[in-house]
């Protein structure tokens, strides 16, 4: 978190940075320009009409941050961390009794390492509790990601239901009021002592603290109306799983007739600051009442083909759910956090089930735009003049031949082809946090793909 400032000649600019327009830049002309100083974008701009486009040094594009609206923070993966692949209900037993234990701060670090280097600005990261003090792994949590610079929602889990978690049901729901006033006032507490650790530094407003019922079936009625209700009270967000496993479809049927998204909703619970993972189950009129409540609902694609769950379904969210978005959940295809293949799964599931061709603008909001909300006050701006420095430079110099073909803008060519090779670099709330081993402005493009 060295770097606050730079200037650079880009190719283009896609997703919704610097406007509506910027998105169907194709890299012609003279190109853009963009300063940012003190952290700043000072400069985001076409560059003036007769000035030449750069011929040499790679073809920069800038690019909105990715972001992973539903994590773990896994470490380097369940696979360094001895954990098969099983259906959902299986895997958690697993989940809990690691091969290779890693502490919190070891995990959220190893992960928003990996998340940075793929072009993830910022991360839900849901704690998985590695020792039974859940305010020090929230905090260690917390401090991990703001170490890395990554943008982070640090997610709070409630699970006072969850005896028996492989069955996926509710046990008798035992909570009284008093420990969730206790949860609530924990969380209040952590919020305010992580914001006052950043203040006047860089970090400031790099972090925001949710609330997280884990899942319906593990939590007790009860308790998910208090914190629906502190929410109400406070603006403080929401994060929960919903619907992920054909399990949860049946116990869902089975204890709520009358649906368990319109249960949700009468407990307070769907509204614009709760965020959804998963929702591999839901139906179309429940994807509809999301939408009707300006609930978040992040697609885990990867996820639920490794944990046997189902095919998520990007083509109804997207037609249905304005704030439908994607997460990698610590279990990418590859096990490496790559959002990049993540989009492409998503885009490739999307066009079959769509049959027809998603465009490439199209399919990158689900990976930008769509999800700030699951960010709260920790979500990045949309990259313009004025506002913080939160975007990437993707190197797109090995289709450098493509640039200005009607067939490809260049928000297709970097959702058909980038990765984590062709990130340059990554900025987060006015620091540069992640750059390519090789400097960008190296002279010979044919390189780029090296890292
Ligand atoms: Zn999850």
């Amino acid at each position: 978190m060295s770097e606050r400032g730079g200037c650079w000649r880009l190719a283009g600019v896609i997703g919704d940075a610097a406007g509506p327009t910027a998105g169907t830049g194709d890299g012609g002309g003279a190109g853009w320009e963009l300063v940012v100083d003190d952290g700043v974008i000072t400069t985001l701009r076409p560059a003036p009409a007769g000035q030449p486009a750069p011929s040499d040094g790679p073809a920069l594009v800038l690019c909105p941050p990715l972001l992973n609206g539903h994590d773990h923070g896994r470490g380097l993966g369940t696979v360094d961390a001895g954990i098969p692949d099983a259906p959902l209900e299986q895997w958690l037993d697993h989940l809990a009794r690691p091969p290779r234990p890693r502490t919190q701060t070891e995990l959220v670090g190893l992960a928003a390492d990996a998340m940075l280097r793929a072009g993830v600005g910022a991360a839900v990261f849901c704690v998985n509790l590695t020792r039974p003090d859940v305010a020090a792994e929230v905090r260690a949590a917390a401090h991990a990601a703001i170490g890395r610079g990554i943008r982070a929602a640090v997610v709070y889990p409630v699970l006072d239901a969850a005896s028996h978690r492989r069955a996926g049901r509710r046990r008798r729901p035992a909570a009284a009021r008093a420990p969730v006033d206790a949860i609530v006032a924990e969380v209040e507490q952590l919020a305010a002592e992580l914001a006052q650790a950043g203040a006047g530094s860089p970090a400031a407003g790099l972090v925001d603290v949710q609330l997280g019922p884990v899942g319906p079936q593990w939590v007790a009625e009860p308790t998910l109306a208090r914190l629906a209700e502190h929410s109400a009270a406070t603006g403080r967000p929401l994060h929960l799983h919903l619907l992920e496993s054909p399990a949860q479809r049946a116990w869902a049927d089975e204890v709520y007739p009358q649906g368990l998204v319109v249960a949700l909703d009468r407990l307070g619970l769907l509204t614009e600051r709760t965020t959804v993972a998963h929702g591999t189950w839901l139906r179309d009129d429940e994807l509809a009442l999301l939408d009707e409540r300006g609930v978040t609902l992040v697609l885990n694609p990867s996820s639920n083909l490794r944990l046997a769950c189902g095919i998520s379904p990007v083509a109804r969210a997207a037609a249905r759910v304005r704030t439908a978005c994607l997460g990698l959940d610590g279990l990418a295809l590859s096990d490496d956090h790559d959002a990049w293949a993540e989009l492409r799964l998503a885009r490739g599931l999307w066009q079959a089930q769509e049959q027809r061709r998603v465009p490439g603008a199209e399919a990158l909001a689900l990976a930008t735009a769509a999800g700030r909300a699951a960010f709260g006050a920790a979500a990045p701006r949309p990259p313009a003049e004025g506002q913080p420095a939160d975007f990437v430079l993707l190197d797109l110099s090995p289709w450098r031949h493509l640039f200005g073909h009607p067939d490809w803008p260049l928000a297709d060519i970097a959702v058909a082809a980038a990765g984590p090779a062709h990130v340059a670099e990554v900025w987060v709330a006015g620091s540069r946090v992640h750059h390519r081993r090789e400097p960008s402005s190296r002279p010979d493009p044919s390189s780029a793909q090296a890292h």
